[in-house]
């Protein structure tokens, strides 16, 4: 999260109702709704994304984004006592719906050893009712964490605004350009035996995916069966792709979704998916024990019938959503994801870039910020480098 040091002084929030504005913020359930009133002055605010490890795995997104409030907003108590929270730092206390799981705001001190220091709140934007010229998007931050620039390499400019890169705290040290890589990344082949680690920030939902094999396209063939299935028989014609698969069904599909449910579940502009057979999915490394709804700090809501989204009750961050009409299939957020090549984990995953899923949704509330993205993620394919190296057009796909 950026340092309350980006916040500029105050103005005090004028008593004449002319000169107020008052945000909605919403959770997908409805349980932590709040308003944040607001001198006019004050707008727009600035907004921030921080792609560090710490926020990607307390949000289950590809980075938390946020905006800051002015000094003298401070939210009522009453408010506060809808929402669990989570203590992220000594400077830093995160809050969010206790039913749905959406993270809602966060209580920054001044400074974490000086408990009567200023306090200041963030707002998650992905709760807000609108960010359309509400919010003015600076830049990103941590890109050194995603060892491979993730979601910065989506969003790039907007408006013709080019947002700030930045690879640690926001302002320190030079920029990176789109496209820069950590030499820190691991280069390593795909192999079968990879495992992927996937942990939520305070770790008590910690799970396991196995990687693409020739028995991850016949999933719903053989759902509920549990594997090892015998299917050294069956052919799988390449022409004939899996829709939650790519290159070939040799990678799995990746998806950003801009719906309305899926942001109100994690309060963040944009919810990124990996989409995986369930059978994939494992709580133990060995992969013996399969996935299930209810381990660790798991709670489940669900948010129509037969729907379900899965968060951590300890940090909240979102986890897993299912659908009862396919069981084989789960969408595993993308900011739980631990890969040691960066963090798109290239070698697993094939990134749908030629749509940002429900973009309708959303585009009454935040044009400017989906159009910028799906003009990102169109350069960023174009950037690529050839189908033999890299696989995948990445288009199609309907999940
Ligand atoms: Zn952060
Ligand atoms: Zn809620
Ligand atoms: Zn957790």
């Amino acid at each position: 999260m950026p340092p309350p040091s980006v916040v500029k002084s105050q103005s005090q929030l004028p008593d004449s109702a002319a000169g107020k504005t008052i945000l909605k913020a919403s959770c997908l359930c409805g349980t932590a709704n709040h308003e944040v009133t607001l001198s006019k002055n004050d707008l727009p605010l600035k907004g921030y994304m921080c792609h560090c490890t710490s926020c990607r795995r307390m949000t289950g997104a590809q980075c938390l984004t946020v905006v800051f409030c002015p000094e003298y907003y401070q939210p009522a108590q009453s408010v506060l006592d809808k929402m669990t929270p989570y203590v992220f730092t000594k400077r830093i206390i995160q809050y969010f719906c206790s039913t749905c799981g959406c993270q809602m705001l966060a209580r920054c001190l001044e400074n974490g050893d000086d408990p009567n220091s200023t306090v200041t709140w963030d707002v998650a934007t992905g709760t807000l009712e609108r960010i359309e010229d509400i919010v003015d998007w600076q830049g990103h931050e941590h890109l050194q964490d995603t060892l491979d620039g993730g979601f910065a390499d989506f969003l790039t400019e907007i408006n013709g605004k080019k947002l700030e890169r930045w690879p640690a705290h926001y302002g320190k040290h030079e920029q990176v350009p789109p496209g820069w890589s950590s030499t820190s990344r691991s280069n390593s082949k795909a192999n079968p035996e990879d495992k992927l680690h996937c942990t939520c920030r305070c770790r008590g939902v910690e799970f396991y995916l196995s990687r693409p094999s020739a028995r991850s396209a016949l999933a719903e063939k053989y759902w509920p069966k549990e594997p090892p299935v015998d299917i050294s028989n069956e052919q799988l014609s390449p022409e004939n792709e899996i829709l939650y698969m790519r290159d070939n069904n040799t990678k799995f599909l990746a998806g950003l979704c801009s719906c309305n449910s899926c942001r109100l579940a994690a309060g963040i502009e944009i919810v990124t998916w990996a989409f995986l057979p369930t059978f994939q999915i494992t709580q133990d490394k060995e992969g013996k024990i399969p996935w299930s709804g209810d381990f660790g700090t798991l709670k489940r809501y669900e948010s129509s019938p037969g729907c379900h989204r899965y968060f951590c009750s300890r940090c909240g961050a979102f986890v897993f959503y299912d659908a009862e009409d396919r069981q084989f299939l789960k969408d595993v957020a993308f900011g739980l994801i631990d890969a040691p090549e960066g963090s798109r984990a290239e070698s697993w995953f094939g990134w749908r870039t030629s749509r940002l899923g429900y973009r309708d949704d959303d585009i009454p509330r935040a044009e400017s910020f989906v159009l910028a993205i799906e003009k990102g993620l169109r350069e960023w394919e174009a950037s690529r480098p050839g189908p033999d190296l890299s696989g995948g057009s990445g288009s199609g796909g309907a999940l």
